[in-house]
């Protein structure tokens, strides 16, 4: 399917790697022009290449904490104007919900809810002077259904998606589509950490662990990067027009719920 945005140009956030990656080489090979971010230069720089390489387009690297104004500031310099934003960042330790003191709270709410609601009042005025634009905001299925351990994440995402439910419709009239996808649990660098926390509280292997999680899954396996990217390139697509404000569980079935 031709996704009808060859030559637009996107910044794909926190992108050298699991998630972010996924969603920069579907772009990339939809013809993309790229800014991607992370914190590890050299990582990012490898990334880079290895996205350009693959699909012939510009991929523009840049080393920053998007989490910081110093870090945004950089990395909005490097993008100028920007038809697709997809935001994402490093998600908050796990813990118990007796552990976490205010400058937790405003840790975990800076990275997961206000750096993305600061780089849409940044990019999105120009989407919507030029009457078009694409934002995927990568949240987690922990929207839909906490994960307890990860109460940090629970509220700052919880945030960022009521922030999105009111500006989207306020955007859409514009041209700018706005929406979330919710990850459940992906073969990422993210899951082998939470893996090894679920092996060392129960005493298990970390294989035992992924097959005792994988087994709470519908779909039987984690997510994969790259079915992830594709949904977000959908969702930056031409045909997304219509899709407004929506949070797109992607978790293989492991919320049970009827909608
Ligand atoms: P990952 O594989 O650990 O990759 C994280 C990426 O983000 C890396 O490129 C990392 O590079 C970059 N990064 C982290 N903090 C950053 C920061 N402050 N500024 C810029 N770049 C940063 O993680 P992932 O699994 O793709 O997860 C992405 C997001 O989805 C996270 O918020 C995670 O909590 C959420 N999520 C993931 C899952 C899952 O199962 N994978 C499920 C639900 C939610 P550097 O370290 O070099 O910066």
């Amino acid at each position: 399917m031709d996704l009808g945005i060859k030559g637009r140009r996107g910044l794909v956030c926190a992108a050298s790697k699991g998630l972010g990656r996924g969603c920069a080489e579907a772009l990339a090979e939809a013809g993309v022009d790229l800014v991607i971010n992370s914190r590890t230069e050299a990582e990012i720089t490898q990334t880079a290449h290895e996205i350009a390489d693959r699909y012939g387009v510009s991929v523009t690297p840049v080393a920053a904490d998007i989490t910081t104004d110093e870090g945004r500031a950089k990395v909005l310099a490097a993008v100028g104007q920007a038809d697709i934003l997809v935001t994402n960042a490093g998600g908050p330790p796990p813990g118990n919900w007796t552990d976490w003191n205010r400058d937790d709270f405003i840790r975990a709410i800076d990275a997961n809810m206000l750096s993305a609601i600061a780089l849409m009042q940044a990019l999105v005025p120009g989407m919507i002077e030029r009457g078009w634009g694409r934002v995927v905001n990568i949240t987690s299925a922990s929207v839909r259904s906490p994960v307890s351990v990860l109460g940090l994440s629970n509220t700052a995402r919880a945030g960022l998606t009521g922030f999105v439910a009111g500006m989207s419709r306020q955007v859409a009239p514009h041209g700018v589509v706005v929406n979330n996808i919710l990850p459940g649990i992906h073969a990422t660098d993210r899951a082998d950490s939470l893996d090894r926390g679920v092996a060392s509280q129960k005493g298990i292997d970390m294989d035992e662990a992924r097959h005792r999680r994988e087994a709470t899954i519908p779909a039987r396996t984690y997510g994969r990067p790259e079915d992830f990217g594709a949904t977000c390139a959908f969702l930056c697509s031409e045909q997304a027009r219509f899709i407004i404000g929506q949070n797109i569980l992607l978790d293989g079935g492991a919320l049970n719920a009827t909608i």
